[in-house]
This record gives C-alpha cells, structure tokens and sequence, in this order.
C-alpha cells in the first residue's frame, strides 16, 4: 500500500500522529496472513515543516535536505508505532536508477523477499536527497507501482486524500460520480484525470492513473481509496472496496515488466501506421522504414517510447541507434543503412526481444 503527504500530516505540514496510528493498526490487520509493504511519502512536506518553511521547497537543493531532515522523522514515527504492535519494520530507500538497472533492481528484490522471510514490514520511499529532477522517480505513486510489480504483488493500495477516480472534479462539480471499477485504462478515462495536489503532496489523479496502467500490467489490481477513513483498507481487502479498483491485466514477463517501466524514457520514436501494426498484430521488430521522425537526444541502448502518427505511446524499447543516426536512416530499407551510415549495424531499430507493447 502507498500513503500520500496529505494522508499522514496536517495542513501545516506537521505529522497527523492520530491518523499514522490508526493507519499502522489497520496495516498490522492486514499482514495477518499477508506479505505487506508500504510506501510512504511526507519525507520532504514534513522535513519542510520542522525546518519551518510554510511551502513546499521548490529548488532542488532545498527538495534534498527537507527530504533528509523528514525521512527520520518519518521512519522514527513508523518504527515506534509499528513496534507497538509487534512488528519489525525496514527502511528501504530507492531511486530510478536503482531500479534502472536489471541487476540492482533484482538486488532489491533479493532483499525484498527476504525481509519478507523475516515477516518484517518494508517501508519504501524514493531517496529524495539523492536524486535529483532529471533522474527521479518523482512521485511515489509511481514508484509503489514499480515496486508492485517488482515483488510480483497482487493488489496495490493507494490510501489517498479522494475517495477515488471521479468523472469530474468533486471539488468544483456537485455532479462528479466516483467510478467504482476501471476494466481497461481508455484514453476517456485518461481525460477524466485532471491536474490535483496540495500544498504539501506530489501527486495528483495522472500519477495514479500512470501507476495504475503499471500495476495492472504486472498482474495486479489497483485500488484507490480514502487514506483518511477507518476500515478502507480492511473493505479492499476483503473484496469491498469504497473507491475505485482497476483490474488487472494479462501481466508481462519479468525482463519485459522491468524494462517497459524502470529505465528513464529518453525520447520518442514516431512510426508510420504499417509499422504500428506490424508491432501490435504480427510481432514483428521495427525497422528503420517504419520510422517517421524522433525526438531528444538519445544514444544507442536507451530506452525510447514508440508513437503511432497520432502520436500515442503504443510501445516502448531499446533502439539500436542514437537519435542522430535515425534521422539518417529513418524511411530507409535496412539493406542501406550502411551506405549511409558507413556502417553495418543492426537491420532493426528496434529488436522485437528488446520491444514491449504498453
Ligand atoms: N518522496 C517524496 C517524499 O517523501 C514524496 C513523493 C510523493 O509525494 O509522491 O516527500
């Protein structure tokens, strides 16, 4: 399960000690029977507040020191609510380029699993002070998604300031109707996402709805709930869920799950509509023909997202060239791509084995 900011503290910013301990007896409940992690933000809202900042840092610099001045006073107030209730807890901060990387990501599943050996409660958050904008994670909706899919859960639960995903904002239209089940992540329910957050929070109904379509892609269903009343969490649980649940989906494989959504994205391949559909339909690799146009400046190896000519991510994968050498090469059958590159790379942009459907 994921706790936002606005969950755990205050309006000022200052920890909601009331609310933290119903909400450890309530995940105390649930690892009755069950292997349980959290993922908890507030490190930087809190660590704002002792510092005596009345905002949210808005540099840098200053998002890395609230975040370590609020991570231990975060983790002291879990250790000492948890231990109360005879759980051990462990802290396991992580960033994009932990989870990045194939091997350290595994290491922290190695971990993972054995602090669940142990019947500990993990307790993640993303290494704030560490990463910076460019490299982060950001938001730990996202992140509690990754880690979903990294220990292969079966449900992830978001225990938010909404009681779930609305056909309007009900903050400004009396006529929003929460949806109760999402089967299928559309683009209608893409534009329903509009911008949230609070003063103290990160993420908003996009974030969740990016967590969901990861979550449910591993295997696992995603639910969102109000954090703030008794009982949500133990209704999920038992197949009743207050908020709204997305279903989950005919899960990817383990090497394709991490490299669709751990690597940073670092740009875009735009296709024709005879190469999307050999991608979606006939599992074929995408070759330089199939290409229209890219954008950023990425290097051979790097992840990129793959776009329709509508310009929708329908895939993503490892390219074979830098950014420069397919603008060369884009329209082109493979067998002159030496010519002009002065080279012989690979026939493919992008090998089928490194490609995976969204
Ligand atoms: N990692 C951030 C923190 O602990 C929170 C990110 C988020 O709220 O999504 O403050």
């Amino acid at each position: 399960m994921k706790v936002g900011t606005s969950t755990i503290t205050h309006p000022s910013g200052k920890l909601n000690l009331e609310r933290i301990a119903t909400l450890v007896r309530e995940i105390v409940a649930a690892a009755k029977g069950r292997e349980v992690l959290l993922v908890t933000s507030g490190a930087i809202g809190i660590g704002s507040a002792r510092l005596g900042l009345t905002h949210k840092p808005t540099t840098i610099p200053a998002k890395q020191a609230a975040a370590a001045v609020g991570q231990g006073l975060l983790m002291q107030i879990y250790e000492k609510f948890f231990t109360e209730q005879g759980k051990i807890v462990a802290q396991i901060l992580l960033t994009r380029a932990d989870l990045g990387d194939r091997q350290r990501y595994l290491n922290a599943k190695n971990a993972l699993d054995t602090l669940f050996s142990y019947e500990v409660i993990p307790i993640v958050n993303e290494n704030d002070t560490v990463a910076v904008d460019e490299i982060k994670i950001g938001d730990n909706d996202t992140l509690a998604a990754n880690i979903t899919a990294l220990i292969g859960a079966d449900l992830l639960v978001i225990l938010s300031d909404v009681e779930g995903l609305y056909t309007a904002d009900p903050r400004l239209d009396p006529a929003a109707k929460k949806i109760d089940v999402i089967e299928e992540i559309t683009p209608e329910i893409e534009q329903l996402a509009g911008q949230a957050g609070s003063t103290f929070g990160t993420g908003g109904m996009q974030t969740k709805l990016a967590a969901a379509r990861i979550a449910t892609k591993s295997g696992a269903a995603m639910a969102i709930v109000h954090g703030g009343r008794e009982g949500n969490l133990a209704k999920v649980l038992s197949g009743q869920c207050p908020g709204t649940i997305f279903l989950p989906q005919e899960p990817l494989a383990g090497r394709k799950m991490w490299l669709a959504f751990n690597p940073p994205v670092c740009g875009k391949v735009i296709v024709d509509e005879g190469a999307e559909d050999a991608l979606r339909e006939r599992g074929k690799s995408l070759l330089p023909s199939g290409i229209v146009g890219c954008e950023g400046e990425f290097s051979a190896g790097d992840l990129v997202s793959i776009c329709g000519s509508a310009g929708r991510e329908f895939a993503r994968g490892l390219v074979n060239y830098d950014a420069s050498e397919l603008k060369k090469i884009k329209g082109l059958k493979s067998n002159q791509i030496e010519a002009v590159l002065g080279y012989r790379g690979y026939d493919e942009a992008i090998h089928r084995d490194n490609l995976v459907l969204l």
